[in-house]
């Protein structure tokens, strides 16, 4: 047999069985209470699978891949299942590996600045860890209750606080892996110098569990801020945005940690369809920023202060509204983190999450637009994103008062057009969500040929079997 029609091919009982043996009952997922792993958020996909398993340690997660790897059976890690593209769902005969038992917080570091962790620990509970420490862990994405440090570390994930703190893979300094061999590879180091070769860590951030499953990483913590300062500001467009965003950096010595875009349009579905949400500003404006400083220092609201009035007076801004308390700030912040579900109540969205140079983003936002207007006349787009990563979530829905799902039959001459205008400004076409199952054939037509063979050598190196998440980047 082939080793694509192996893979294809369901596992005997025997081998399921020496899997279940593996992790005993307890590690057993009944088929009756399978739903919630093979369904992801958007219910875009539903996944089928054989068996479901949810090992305890790192030595489980070794000895069923070795398995798997013995009978070319094909596996799929899942985390939080949060995932945005259908990586983490199996299609078929992989076996599906939960890694939500493996949550020990395994230690803190303050003199090191370090916090190391199983890859099952949630997001949110490694924030935690690192604030009891009197640290801060700088990830910070709408998902983080739920999104585990193995899946952030997996799809690289960047979120509000990319602009400062960087991506997952500047926050992850050490890593433990289960290699498709079924070898454990302890690359758990804490160190913030290492310069002996390849840095192996890397494939594994953003592999998508294509190259073996992550089990454990040490993370980069940073000084906990004491003074924070969020902001509400209006703007005429993308471009005074962008500048403004250069300014609030050079007058604050770099202490803006988020720096948010979102259009009026993205505003107005909010106030639409999220119960007790209100403008924070007098006026509507066409464009807003929203953005926070924090400091670990006194002193931090008058910098910003003296910052918002060169801005008002440069015409950078067309008025603002700092937060007064935190439950300012959090309702504040409750706008934005409301976009998506708002516009998933006004209809059916084409979801882009794309990203150019950021000095690049207001042309591209414009030639974008007009492409978008050529192909769906009337169509909107509730744009926003993460402005200070060059990062947007470029949305189109139907046009006001069409149907929810009017623009399905051209959902995919839209993208490859936002994709071509992505191409001339040599963008990614997706900026944090990754590849999966559903960009694998974009990237394909997309990236380079010499790109894609570095990419398909690493794979082969790693995994000349293909069991590792087969179906998905590549
Ligand atoms: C409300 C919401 C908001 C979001 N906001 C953001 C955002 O701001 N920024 C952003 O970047 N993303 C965002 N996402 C996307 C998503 O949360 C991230 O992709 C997250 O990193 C996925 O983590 P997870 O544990 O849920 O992984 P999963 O969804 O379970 O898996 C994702 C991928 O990682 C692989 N994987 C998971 N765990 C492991 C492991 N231990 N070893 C090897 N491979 C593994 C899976 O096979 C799959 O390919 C958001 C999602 C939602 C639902």
């Amino acid at each position: 047999m082939s080793i694509d029609a192996r893979l294809r091919a369901l596992p005997s009982a025997e081998i399921l069985d020496q899997i279940r043996g593996v992790v005993g009952p307890k590690g057993v997922v009944a088929a009756d209470a399978a739903v919630p792993y093979l369904t992801e958020w958007r219910r875009r996909w539903r996944g089928e699978t054989p068996l479901i398993v949810v090992p305890a340690s790192v030595e489980e997660v070794a000895r069923i891949v070795a398995i798997c790897a013995s009978n070319g059976v094909a596996i799929t890690p899942q985390g939080g299942n949060t995932g945005l593209v259908g990586g983490q769902i199996p299609f078929g005969s992989e076996v599906l590996l939960s890694m939500k038992r493996l949550n020990r917080i395994r230690d803190v570091s303050p003199l090191d600045n370090t916090l190391t962790v199983d890859a099952g620990v949630t997001l949110a509970e490694a924030q935690g860890a690192a604030r009891d420490a009197k640290r801060l862990f700088p990830l910070s994405i709408g998902s983080e209750g739920s999104c585990q440090i193995g899946g952030v570390i997996s799809t690289n994930a960047g979120g509000v606080n990319v602009l400062r703190y960087g991506n997952t893979r500047d926050l992850v300094l050490g890593l433990e892996a289960v290699l498709p061999s079924g070898e454990i590879w302890n690359g758990l180091k804490r160190l913030r110098k290492d310069n002996t070769g390849y840095d192996l860590k890397q494939l594994f951030i953003g592999g998508e569990g294509t190259l073996g499953v992550v089990t454990g990483a040490v993370l980069k913590l940073f000084p906990l801020p004491t003074e924070f300062v969020t902001v509400f500001a209006g703007v005429r467009d993308p471009s005074a945005a962008v500048t403004l965003l250069s300014l609030a950096q050079t007058a604050t010595g770099g202490l803006a940690s988020s720096f948010e875009l979102l259009s009026r349009l993205c505003l107005d579905l909010v106030l639409a369809h999220i119960p007790s949400t209100r403008d924070p500003l007098d006026a509507p404006h066409p464009w807003y920023v929203l953005a926070e400083f924090s400091s670990g220092a006194a002193g931090l609201r008058e910098t910003v202060e003296t910052f918002l009035a060169s801005a008002l007076a440069k015409g950078l801004i067309e008025d603002a509204a700092l937060a007064e308390n935190q439950t300012q700030s959090k309702s504040f912040w409750r706008l934005r983190h409301s976009i998506a579900e708002a516009i998933a109540a006004e209809g059916a969205a084409a979801h882009h999450d794309v990203s150019v140079a950021t000095a690049d983003l207001p042309r591209f936002l414009m030639k974008a637009d007009a492409a978008v207007a050529k192909l769906a006349p009337g169509a909107r787009i509730p744009a926003f994103g993460h402005i200070g990563d060059g990062n947007v979530h470029y949305d189109v829905l139907p046009p006001k008062g069409a149907q929810r799902d009017a623009l399905s039959p051209i959902e995919e001459a839209i993208e490859q057009r936002i994709y071509d205008v992505i191409a001339e400004f040599q963008g990614s076409i997706s900026a944090e969500h990754g590849v999966g199952r559903q960009r694998k054939d974009d990237i394909a037509k997309r990236k380079s040929s010499v790109e894609l063979s570095m990419m398909r050598a690493i794979k082969k190196a790693l995994d000349p079997q293909g069991i590792m998440n087969p179906g998905k980047m590549l």
